[in-house]
């Protein structure tokens, strides 16, 4: 059986074909600029050579149709035809209240995703669209929504209530939602696995470290806080977001500097975290480069993340009453050892031993920590596609 995964942003389509015999992917790619000048399709077949379509593509319509097409393209396709699908799981950011696990798609769900437009402006119009596009080109494929949201729907009111005038939350939803659900619960299975160990027994805390970042406190298998929040502004610095501050410095910014809500929204979205600080890029890599050659701000802006982290790692620990696991994941967390061993340092007292050769892995799943260390401490890849996959069969066998 084959499963289409579908992510949708504004301009772009990130898709795999995966296989669900072996859990691989067939093919995965990538489309850019669609509505604009330039569109391309880039498919990757494991051993053969990227297949590049370059051809105008007015929308998330003519976007999908390509990715059908180039799925079954005869040289470079990888299946026959379009009945090889058996069903699309389309990644969903925001589901709100609404629904704690993933469902299969029909007009009712349609209907909530439309309501959460609202709480995810700039995220649930392209995935809606894209599910629109989906379903008008395979209307006899089934489809199941996935959201970023479902995993956190498990937090106690304690953690996701915020102390302000109760009607806000009544009346407007205005609560914590948190995000990454799906790569939060992937790694943290993936972890109890490695530990061979029963979920329902560990407390583990996930660091989902890449452009967005957030870290979850999963107990028994739950999520039971998480440091996103109303929007994926909330928590830790990230690559250009603020994370946390205090929520009085936008109020400053409107009435000292005379910016617009929209300018505040864009200087706390776009132009803060690491590249805010360090003046030089929202890519770690280019800022763990300019600090070793010894650019200060840049090392202030990594000094400042890792503290960050290692902050709600403590606070996690707290809410749990203990961790029995900590994982990195996502493009930074997989990837830089660097900072795995900065987050470490002074954890000690918790219990974390880090095995400094063990942790100069990149992007391979993988125990860091001492042998004996109290704390074990994972790099996992995070796999959300092949999370969307399994959900989308467990449903559409039902
Ligand atoms: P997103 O999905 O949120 O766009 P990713 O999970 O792909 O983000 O992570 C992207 C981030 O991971 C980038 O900021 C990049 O700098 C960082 N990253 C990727 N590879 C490395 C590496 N080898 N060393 C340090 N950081 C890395």
């Amino acid at each position: 059986m084959n499963i289409l995964v579908i992510n949708c942003g504004s301009s772009s389509l990130k898709y795999q074909l995966i296989n669900m015999e072996n859990e691989c992917a067939l093919a995965k790619g990538l489309v850019e600029r669609i509505g604009i000048e330039g569109s391309i399709l880039t498919q990757k077949v494991e051993g053969r050579d990227k297949y590049v379509i370059q051809q105008t593509m007015k929308d998330h319509k003519d976007a999908i149709k390509l990715v059908l097409d180039a799925l079954v393209d005869k040289e470079n396709g990888v299946i026959n035809s379009m009945d090889e699908i058996s069903a699309v799981g389309h990644r969903v950011v925001h589901a709100g209240e609404k629904y704690s696990e993933s469902v299969v798609i029909n007009d009712e769900v349609m209907v909530a995703l439309e309501d959460c437009v609202k709480l995810a402006p700039l995220h649930n119009p392209p995935n809606i669209i894209g599910i629109n596009a989906c379903k008008a080109l395979m209307p006899n494929t089934p489809m199941v929504a996935v959201f970023d949201t479902a995993f956190h729907q498990t937090m106690p009111k304690k953690a996701y209530l915020y102390p302000l005038p109760y009607e806000l939350y009544e009346k407007h939803s205005v609560r914590k939602y948190g995000f990454h659900g799906t790569s939060h619960k992937y790694v943290s299975q993936v972890a109890a696995e490695m530990m061979g160990k029963n979920i329902e027994e560990l407390k583990i805390v996930t660091c989902h470290l890449g452009n967005g970042a957030s870290i979850a406190a999963v107990e028994g298998g739950k999520s039971i806080e998480t440091s996103m929040g109303f929007t994926p502004l909330e928590g830790i610095a990230m690559g250009t977001r603020s994370g946390s501050i205090d929520p009085a410095i936008t109020t400053y910014l409107m009435n000292e500097l005379h910016l617009s809500a929209d300018e505040v929204n864009d200087v706390l979205n776009k132009k803060s975290g690491v590249l805010g600080i360090s003046g030089v890029s929202s890519d770690f890599r280019d800022v763990e480069d300019a600090a070793a050659k010894g650019d200060e701000r840049s090392q202030l802006a990594l000094d400042v993340f890792y503290y960050k982290v290692k902050k709600f790692i403590g606070s996690y620990t707290a809410v749990m009453d203990g961790v029995d696991c900590i994982v990195f994941t996502a493009g930074l967390g997989e990837n830089s050892p660097e900072m795995r061993e900065e987050v470490c340092k002074g954890l000690g007292y918790l219990g974390v031993e880090l095995d400094v050769e063990k942790n100069k892995v990149r992007g391979k799943a993988t125990e860091v920590s001492k042998e004996g260390s109290k704390v074990k401490v994972f790099v996992i890849p995070t796999n959300e596609e092949l999370m969307i996959a399994r959900d989308t069969v467990a449903l559409i066998k039902k």
